[in-house]
Order: structure tokens, then sequence, then C-alpha cells
């Protein structure tokens, strides 16, 4: 068996190690005779796994006690809808800084329940930039300010924790979270679908803190209510065991790997060592954001020639480098080089690139 290096946006690749020990587990978990997927939630061996996982975020994240951490279904979409409902008076006004697609599509889930305010929008520079703090336009009585910290689409991420005054900050991290060091205090909420950085797709982790859950916000029904999914410990229903097992097992490579410190490291060579290429190729590649806002997670690129995007992903594949398609909806490559991608994954791209050019050029 051969695996290749997978530069998928999400689902992921997912580290090696942590796809042999759910392997060697699947049958038998901790010799219970059974896959912990086959049994009960609420029995004591998922109730340690899930316990271990929200621990191990902890750790890893170096999240404050004055945090509650859920594990939640419905995608990181879901709680885009779900901040407004719990977080916001009906009509009240809410902030929402946009720098690509997916701040965008935050925006639309809260529409039918809050005063959704602009405060800044990229898209007229084609989303290549974060707009400068100075010109956002912050309401007084905003419920919370809200920002994608990295655009998975886009490739834009901010490198610095925006500061908004008192007002809560509602950060969505689906794509950069656990990638390094962060300030968790810094936040009033942090959202992310696991399927980039986390582990697989089905399960969401939100990060809230705990005075925030006294808000009364809008009357919905108790599944929707995060004050109640904190009370039921993320198991108001059956939550998605396969999924925050599997979430748990990264956390534990990630810590033993040497944390989010070592991460950030690593995510640093990998996403220099690809612009340099891009950079350094005379116009066949091309990456048009913003060097200082420019994603170390996804780094779309387009060749100076669309007629050498199918050659170059059919060649790329049979190197064994796969999923490099961009989104539909920039066109052009996209390489997701999330913690879970090896260095040498990278190399083997950036090697690939110079040779395709090259041949190309
Ligand atoms: N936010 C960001 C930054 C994303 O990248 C994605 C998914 N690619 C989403 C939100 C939506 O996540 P989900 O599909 O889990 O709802």
């Amino acid at each position: 068996m051969s695996r290749a290096y997978n530069f998928s946006a999400g689902p992921a690749t997912l580290p090696e190690p942590v796809l042999q020990q759910a392997q060697a587990e699947m049958l038998d978990w901790h010799g219970v005779g059974a896959s912990i997927v086959e049994l009960s939630h609420r029995g004591p061996e998922f109730m340690q796994v899930a316990q271990e996982a929200e621990a191990d975020l902890r750790t890893l994240m170096s999240i404050p006690d004055d945090y509650a951490v859920l594990f939640l279904q419905g995608g990181a979409t879901t709680q885009q809808a779900l901040i407004a409902l719990n977080f916001a008076d009906p009509g009240q006004s809410a902030d929402y800084v946009i720098t690509g697609h997916w701040g965008k599509t935050a925006l639309k889930q809260v529409k039918p329940y809050v005063n959704a305010t602009v405060a800044a929008n990229g898209e007229a520079g084609g989303f290549r930039d974060i707009p400068a703090r100075g010109e956002w336009k912050l309401s007084d009585d905003a419920a919370y300010v809200h920002y994608t910290a990295n655009e998975t689409i886009h490739g834009v991420e901010f490198r610095d924790i925006p500061d908004v005054g008192s007002t809560p900050v509602f950060a969505d991290f689906s794509s950069s979270i656990a990638s390094e060091p962060l300030d968790v205090s810094r936040f009033g909420l942090i959202y992310a679908g696991a399927q980039k950085n986390l582990g697989p797709v089905g399960v969401a982790v939100v990060i809230v803190r705990r005075d925030l859950l006294e808000r009364a916000g809008q009357p919905r029904a108790e599944i929707l209510d995060y004050r109640a999914h904190v009370k039921g410990e993320s198991m108001l229903n059956t939550p998605p065991t396969w999924n925050w097992y599997l979430a748990g097992l990264v956390f534990k490579w990630m810590i033993k790997e040497g944390g989010v410190a070592e991460f950030a490291k690593r995510n640093a060579r990998k996403a220099a060592a690809l612009y340099e290429v891009i950079d350094g190729s005379g116009g066949f590649y091309r990456n048009e954001v913003a060097a200082p806002v420019r994603s170390r997670m996804n780094v779309p690129f387009f060749l100076h020639d669309e007629a050498l995007d199918k050659p170059f992903l059919k060649e790329a594949e049979a190197a064994g480098l796969i999923s490099l398609k961009g989104h539909r909806a920039l066109g052009g490559m996209r390489a997701s080089i999330y913690n879970a991608m090896p260095e040498e994954g990278v190399q083997a791209l950036a090697a690939f690139m110079r040779d395709f050019q090259q041949r190309n050029g």
C-alpha cells in the first residue's frame, strides 16, 4: 500500500499513526470486545474517550477554566447560526468582518436573527488583503464581532487577534485551530469544524467563555442552546462518537509531537517553502494575497496559463500528490497544508512544482 500526500482542504489528511491506531482498535477497543463506535455514549468506555479528548484539547490549546468546550454536530455552519440565537437579542447588532467566502457564509446564517452589520469587507479587492483595523466600522451595541481567522478558499489569514474594545470577539477557526499558540482568553467564542486540523468531519468544537452563556439570546429549542449543551456535556442527544474518538486520537498525537508551538514552527516552514516556489517562479505560478496575511494553512495559486492546469494536476497525481485542484469559486490550485501534512509532503510538492515549471516554462 502506498499513501499519497493529500492536499485536500477538508475533509483533509489525517496523521498516519492516528489512522493506524484507529485501525488496530477497530474491532476490539482496549479489550472490551467491541469497537468504541458500537458502545453506548454514556458507558464508561466512551465517557473516558470523551473526557480525555476535552482534557487533551484544553492542554493543547491552553484553554482557561472559565471557558466551556463543546463537541457538537452540524459542522461549523450550524455554529455560525447558533451564535446569533444564543448570544444576541432579536434584532440586536452583530458586527461581521468579511475577508473571504466563509465570512460571507457566516453573515448569511445570522441574517434572520440579528441586525448583521458589515464592519469591514475585503471583497472589492478580491479578498486579497484584510481591511486595515482603522477602517472597520464597529457598532456601539454589537452583541459580538465575528471574523474568520483563516479563509480556507481565499488563503487569507489573520496573524493577530484584532482589538475591538470590550465587545466579545467570536471567531471561526475551522481551518487554523491548533496550528499555533493562541491566547484563548482574548475571545468570547471560538468554533471550528474538525475536518481540517482536528480530525474527521462530523464534529465541531466550540470554545465559549462561560459568562456569555448567561445571555438570554433568542427563543430556541433546547438542542440549539449552548447552555443546555454545556450542562449536558455535549450529550443532549447521541453524539458523533466515532468522530469525537478520532479527534481525541489526533489531540494525543499533536501533544506527543510537541504541541502547538512545534506545529507553528513546522507550519511556518511548510508555508514558506511553497510561497518561495511561487514567488520565485517569475510569474509561472501566482498567489496574489498580500504577503503579511497569506495563509499558512491553505495556499491557493494559479498557473500563468490555464491550459497547464490539467497536465499539472494529472502529473502531480502520478507523482503521489493529490487533491490540489482549487475551489470552484477561484479555480487554479490550492495546497492545504494543515498540521497533519508532513514537511516531506510539502517538500515533494515544491520539488514537483519546480520540475513542472522547468519542463513547461
Ligand atoms: N468556515 C470555514 C473557515 C471553513 O473552511 C468551512 C468549511 N470548509 C466552514 C466554515 C464550513 O464548515 P462545515 O462544512 O463544517 O459546516
